[in-house]
């Protein structure tokens, strides 16, 4: 579903990704490991055109997203976005936060739109919050709802990055369990995790990307249970 190839990106002289090629497969969860400034957030950023790539291909569902003719904005329906930080309207209530979108974007009347908006609250265990503001959520149920929003919008793709770095240790676990539960409902998911645990658990294939590129990637057994290569090994000393 997502194929990325030959992409290059630069911020000015610093070059962040020197030639990334990655494919995910429909269904397929991919982790994506590495140590602080390898490249990760940027790379998932240029999946969805959030970063323009300097060189190479990004195709969402058989569209290249980086065709100067490609309609970006249909493309970037497909691709649901959840970041660190929640980047929930503050001022709308929980439901409101789920159907603005649904509603601006994918011309959703009101009705339907809650109905959707439901369904997916549901889903990540909020059905009770819908008429709640944020600011009076934990963060590990701002960061439901932040997933909820992004699945109210019927993604192909859904990209992570690093959903629970910003939450308290004890509300880490209720995240991690709707992500699970994404995968097992069989949601294709590009993932920036330093959850070690998860990606051993969870993914199918695991990137370890270190100064730009992938270094070393295949199933979790390999690439966190017995990684080859020694920058690999060095990250998975410091943070297991
Ligand atoms: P972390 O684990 O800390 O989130 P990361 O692997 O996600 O790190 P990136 O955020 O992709 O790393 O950043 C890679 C490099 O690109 C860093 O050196 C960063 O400073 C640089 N960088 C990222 N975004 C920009 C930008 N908009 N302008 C200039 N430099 C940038
Ligand atoms: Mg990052």
């Amino acid at each position: 579903v997502i194929e990325i190839a030959g992409l290059h990106k630069s911020f000015g002289s610093l070059e962040v990704l020197r030639g990334v090629d990655v494919r995910v497969r429909r269904g397929e969860v991919v982790c994506v490991i590495g140590p602080s400034g390898s490249g990760k957030s940027t790379l998932l950023r240029c999946v969805n055109l959030l970063e323009e790539p300097t060189a190479g291909t990004v195709s969402v569902d058989g569209a290249e997203l980086t065709d100067p003719d490609a309609d970006i904005d249909a493309a970037r329906r497909r691709i649901g976005m959840v970041f660190q930080q929640f980047n929930l309207f503050s001022h709308l209530s929980v439901l409101d936060n789920l159907t603005v979108a649904q509603r601006k974007v994918l011309k959703r009347d009101k009705q339907e739109a809650e109905r959707v908006a439901r369904e997916n609250l549901a889903r990540v265990g909020l059905a009770e919050k819908a008429d709640s503001m944020p600011a009076q959520l934990s963060g590990g149920q701002q960061q439901r709802v932040a997933i909820a929003r992004a699945l109210a919008m019927n993604p192909q793709v859904m990209l992570f990055d690093e959903p629970t770095s910003a939450l308290d240790p004890e509300l880490v676990g209720d995240v991690l369990g709707v992500m699970r539960q994404l995968a097992d409902e069989g949601m294709t998911m590009l993932v920036v995790t330093h959850e070690m645990q998860f990606a051993r658990e969870v993914a199918d294939r695991v990137l370890f990307m270190d100064g730009g590129g992938i270094v070393e990637q295949g199933p979790p057994a390999e690439v966190i249970g017995a990684p080859k290569q020694e920058r690999t090994k060095t990250f998975l000393a410091r943070v297991l």
